[in-house]
């Protein structure tokens, strides 16, 4: 056996962290954690990883589910074509597989929302086939150790770094190799500060060799991030009993299916004056309000490549002079019913925020 990979799987034995997923092969759940653990830390994913099986405990649930459930018990983890895809691909298992999770690579990498790396996790870890699963760490560590300098977001660099996973991975016990080597870069070869003084794989690394090891991996420059600015508007009608929400679209760009309030968006940020002769709040309020105030001070919610500035407004109108939302797309729903609906986590920030002071009002 390769000395890296006697050395790594030797090391995992000793290191690896507990996790519930560890503790299964079944298919199904190692795919629901490998989604949650795309873009989320371990500790605050053990818990939607919990929640999620205990909402849908396997594909079939899941496939007949509806799609506003599944968004409701991802909501806070962001990213939220993680569970659209997986609402999909579950519904083709079943209409392709009867409902039994495929276990061939190319089958399963077919699936809407699967690439290279969940894939190659799920057939190794549940049916210990030899495919690499290559994700960031993964990348960092054998960049590192094998002194690759192309950048590891180009696609000679991420071919080269695959190339490497998939000569090391041994025909035994694959799936602990590509756990180790995962679990390797998450705790151990890290980013910053990494572990190198008493690192079971120093005599090993060429990074550590040739003094490299903070250069790498090497990576594309960032772009800087895009700045929008967001409008929301609270409408409260004289009875105070409802909130107006909107569900967004299928074509959004951000937040696909979630709900949020209305909202108007703008290139800086607005006085009331500039809110009120917006197009779109002529097309929507007009004149038929009592009073606009901001309900809130600028809140920042940072995408990866977009800097959103939110501001709350309060819009009071009169139940009589209520414009007609429904052209709009804009639903009317009685405030103790709005914690059914998935929203984006800024907007269940400012709900959870002032939600007693809007109940308060409706007393
Ligand atoms: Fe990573 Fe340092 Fe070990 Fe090299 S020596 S594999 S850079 S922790």
């Amino acid at each position: 056996m390769n000395p890296i990979v006697k050395k790594l799987i030797g090391w995992y034995e000793q290191e690896k962290r507990d996790l519930p997923w560890r503790r299964t092969s079944d298919p199904y759940k190692i795919w629901v954690s490998e989604v949650i653990l795309q873009q989320t830390r371990v500790s605050q994913g053990i818990n939607y990883f919990y929640n999620f099986l205990e909402a849908f405990p396997d594909v079939e649930a899941l496939a007949q589910a509806e799609e506003t459930d599944v968004l409701k018990v991802w909501q806070g983890l962001g990213y939220y074509s993680r569970a659209r895809n997986m609402h999909r691909a579950a519904k083709t298992i079943v209409e392709n597989f009867g409902g039994k999770f495929p276990s061939d690579y190319k089958n399963i990498l077919a699936l809407k929302g699967i690439g290279e790396y969940t894939a190659g996790a799920i057939v190794s870890f549940s049916f210990g086939m030899p495919h690499a699963a290559v994700d960031g760490n993964v990348k960092r560590v054998l960049s590192r150790l094998f002194a690759i300098h192309d950048q590891i977001d180009t696609s000679i660099g991420d071919k080269k770094l695959k190339n490497i996973a998939q000569e090391l991975i041994p025909g035994e016990n694959p799936g602990t190799f590509n756990q180790a080597l995962i679990e390797f870069g998450a705790v151990w070869c890290i980013p910053k500060n990494p572990k190198c003084e008493t690192c079971p794989l120093q005599q090993h690394c060429l990074a550590f060799a040739n003094n490299s090891v903070d250069q790498l991996p090497a990576k594309k420059p960032k772009k800087k991030p895009r700045d929008r600015f967001l409008n929301y508007l609270v409408i409260q009608n004289k009875d105070h009993r409802h909130f107006y929400l909107r569900k967004r679209s299928d074509n959004a760009d951000i937040w696909k299916n979630l709900y949020d309030f209305p909202l108007i968006e703008s290139e800086r940020p607005l006085s009331p004056e500039e809110l009120i002769n917006t197009r779109e709040w002529r097309k929507l309020i007009g004149e038929n309000y009592r009073s606009l105030n901001r309900k809130s001070d600028k809140k920042k919610h940072q995408l990866s490549h977009q800097t959103l500035h939110t501001y709350f407004w309060e819009v009071n109108i009169d139940n009589l002079l209520e414009p007609d939302f429904s052209v709009n797309g804009i639903i009317k729903d009685e405030k103790r019913n709005v914690h059914q609906y998935p929203f984006p986590r800024l907007i269940d920030a400012f709900l959870q925020e002032n939600f007693a002071e809007y109940e308060k009002k409706n007393e």
